[in-house]
């Protein structure tokens, strides 16, 4: 499972970094996203999905590449 934020359309509403601590966090100039791991076991699926639909941005990419 690979995920990717587009930094373009992030607007730094730190939805994912809130839900998803281990995986997002907020660049400390510009306050979009920054993505910690990209690689990631597919028990952390649901909670990425949940932090891909809380973004108002739509800039979260999850891809289950087992799916
Ligand atoms: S939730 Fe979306 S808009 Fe907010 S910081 Fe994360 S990627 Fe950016």
């Amino acid at each position: 499972m690979r995920i990717s934020a587009d930094r373009d359309r992030c607007i730094g509403a730190g939805m994912c970094a809130l839900l998803a601590s281990g995986v997002f966090d907020q660049d400390a100039g510009d306050g979009k996203v920054r993505v910690l791991d990209p690689a990631l076991s597919p028990e952390s699926y649901g909670l990425l999905q949940q932090a891909a639909q809380a973004c108002p941005a739509e800039a979260i990419t999850v891809l289950d590449e087992h799916a």
